[in-house]
């Protein structure tokens, strides 16, 4: 079988590899259909991640069907199914909450541990999420990005007519789009980029703005999906006082924020990590009403032994999803 690799930074094959065994009492074997290309893929493919593990198989957002299943698993062969790819203990102080996501011994698929872009994998059936039937593929494999827009709009209160500003129109930031509009919400989009403006445009009414182009709009809720130190330090001064700020992207970098402004105006800033098993499952509950309109997220689905013009075009910013075909 066929699986991508990574021997270091930016050296990124298509390579023969062994097929799996067979899959232990409580895990699956599973034949990938799609794998989706994610920001922290396009990291770990430049290096930029300082806790990634090299040589390492990349990869972590896959729709793939259950070709076998341990005798302790409730999964049945031919089932479709997504991977949950951020691994749990199930023990820890935060995983007792519910709060998986921020488990002390979590590990990112295709980031610290091998991932997933491979034509067959083997993974614990406890991070198998079967796929409703109708749902189709193209639709289905959005589901793990859009667990993690489910969770960020989640922290703040969404509702019709909200006012809200998105920092970052990547995929989460689009995805977060098509969520709002969905919601009913009054919905700015800002970023650097007017491609990706324009992509915005595709999700329905939504204002659009280069960040030099905001001058005093205020806005309920900011979500920040770019993660760079100016979209953060942006992002603090166009909440309105009482409003909150949705921290979604991830930047290293310090950023200069004023206390006396959070404490007067009273603004929350509130983190946002990945997903939990819950918000898989409403992110699956969305995907299946037909009027929840995603179409414009995925950009391209390419055959995967045209990975390197996949990755390549990921990283020009111009794209949404791109989606590689096993
Ligand atoms: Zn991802
Ligand atoms: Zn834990």
């Amino acid at each position: 079988m066929l699986e991508l690799f990574l021997e270091n930074p930016m050296q990124l094959k298509l390579r023969e590899a062994a097929l799996p065994t067979s899959p232990k009492n409580n895990e699956v074997k599973m034949s990938i259909i799609y794998g989706g290309i994610c920001g922290s893929d396009l990291r770990v493919y430049k290096g930029s991640i300082s806790y990634a593990k090299y040589p390492i198989r990349p990869g972590h957002e896959v729709l793939g069907t259950v070709i076998e299943a341990g005798v302790d698993t409730n999964c049945t062969v031919g089932t479709r199914a997504v991977i949950f790819p951020n691994t749990f203990c199930g023990k820890c102080e935060f995983c007792k909450a519910g709060k998986t996501n921020i488990c002390k011994h979590k590990q990112p698929l295709g980031v610290a541990v091998d991932g997933v872009f491979a034509q067959e994998v083997i993974i614990d059936a406890k991070y198998v999420v079967p796929v409703p039937e109708e749902m189709a593929s193209e639709r289905a494999i959005l589901i793990e990005p859009f667990a993690v827009t489910v969770h960020a709009l989640k922290k703040a209160n969404i509702n019709k007519g909200t006012k809200l500003a998105i920092i970052g129109s990547g995929t989460e930031g689009l995805l977060s789009v098509a969520l709002a509009l969905h919601l009913g919400a009054e919905v700015t989009v800002i970023d650097v980029n007017p491609v990706k403006l324009e992509l915005a445009k595709k999700f329905g009414p939504v204002s659009v703005f280069t960040p030099q182009e905001i001058k005093d709009q205020v806005f309920d809720v900011v979500l920040e999906a770019a993660g760079v130190k100016s979209s953060v330090e942006q992002a603090m001064q166009i909440v309105k006082p009482g409003g909150v700020m949705v921290a979604l992207g991830i930047t290293g970098d310090s950023v200069n924020l004023s206390p006396i402004h959070i404490v007067r105006s009273e603004i929350s800033i509130l983190g946002s990590i990945i997903y939990t098993k819950q918000d898989f499952a409403d992110a699956i509950a969305y995907l299946s009403n037909p009027d929840f309109f995603v179409d414009p997220i995925v950009s391209k689905i390419v055959p995967v032994n045209q990975f390197q013009e996949a990755f390549n075009d990921a990283a020009t910013g111009n794209f949404a999803k791109i989606v590689l075909e096993f």
